[in-house]
């Protein structure tokens, strides 16, 4: 991987959600090929990231505490990568906020908060960030947007309604983008991780160690969703970082409008039962 390691030096790339999990594992593997990195997230973890990052070395990041539904908090957020860094050039969006509810049992409140977050932040950051990543001084290729969605774009779970309308939102937004801004030499393409060893994933655990999966552990719980997976378990974030950052390098030139399952294989199965031999 040593021929990868200053690929995106001189590069600039702002991260949503970059305090913990899939965000932070992406704000960890782009700064460390070279990227200056501004991150948000909303809470004391963004300080906490800023730190831990430093100290292992990576200089040139900012945590900057921002609401990605808030079209003024994320205009100053696009503002404070181009003051600091002096240009935009790499767009991932990760933030995300997971609810669980069929359509009747969802509040409006609720519907409001995920798809305000999942699906209005990835769109209120595109708006801002977009005529910062037009291609600059002269050259060829525009920035690149990776919008992290989720299988659940294209296979629900039971009890979701909200977080999955708002995934397959955010791919329907990354090919309308695609298409909008391949002129301009801006490439857009969406990640859809299955279950990713995250603080969300765990709190989706915990949801149910109470109730229909009561007397089982967080770990139990986690491990049982990563044997729903082929591979047998479930995806560390540095996988999903990795092709983020192939999205995001010059190595994905010809690459716009996709959505790139990283599943361990999830969708490919067809839950068929077949008689017994
Ligand atoms: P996570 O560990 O809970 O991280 C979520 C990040 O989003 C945190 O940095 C959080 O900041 C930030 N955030 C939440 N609400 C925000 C808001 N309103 N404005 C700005 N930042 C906000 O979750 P994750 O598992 O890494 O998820 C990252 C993305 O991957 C999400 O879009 C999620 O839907 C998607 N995804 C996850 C999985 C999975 O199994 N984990 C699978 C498929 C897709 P704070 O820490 O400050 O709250």
């Amino acid at each position: 991987m040593t021929h990868l390691m200053g690929e995106f030096d001189g590069k600039v790339a702002l991260v949503t959600g970059g305090s913990t999990g899939i965000g932070l594992a992406v704000t960890r593997r782009l700064a460390g090929a070279g990227a200056a990195v501004v991150f948000c997230g909303i809470g004391d973890e963004v300080s906490a990231a800023e730190a831990q990052l430093k100290s292992d070395g990576r200089t040139a990041v900012t945590g900057v505490v921002a609401d990605v539904s808030d079209a003024a908090a994320v205009g100053d957020l696009v503002e404070a990568a181009v003051s600091r860094y002096g240009g935009l050039d790499v767009v991932v969006t990760c933030a995300g906020i997971q609810r669980h509810g069929t359509v009747p049992e969802t509040s409006e409140e609720v519907w409001d908060e995920v798809l305000g977050v999942n699906l209005k932040g990835v769109f209120l950051v595109c708006k801002a960030a977009i005529p910062h990543l037009r291609a600059r001084d002269g050259a060829r290729d525009g920035g690149a947007i990776v919008a992290i969605s989720s299988v659940q774009a294209f296979a629900a779970q039971d009890g979701v309604a909200a977080y999955s309308t708002s995934k397959a939102g955010v791919n329907g937004l990354v090919r309308a983008i695609a298409l909008d801004h391949a002129a301009e030499g801006i490439r857009a393409n969406a990640v859809c991780p299955g279950s990713v060893d995250t603080p969300m994933l765990r709190w989706a655990a915990d949801q149910f160690t109470d109730g229909p999966g009561g007397g089982r552990s967080q770990d139990d719980l986690v491990a049982e969703w990563g044997r729903a997976h082929p591979l047998g378990r479930v995806a560390r974030p540095e996988e999903v970082a990795e092709v983020v950052a192939f999205l995001a390098s010059p190595r994905a030139s010809f690459v716009t409008g996709a959505a790139y399952v990283v599943d361990g294989g999830l969708l490919a199965r067809l839950h068929v039962l077949l008689p017994d031999e």
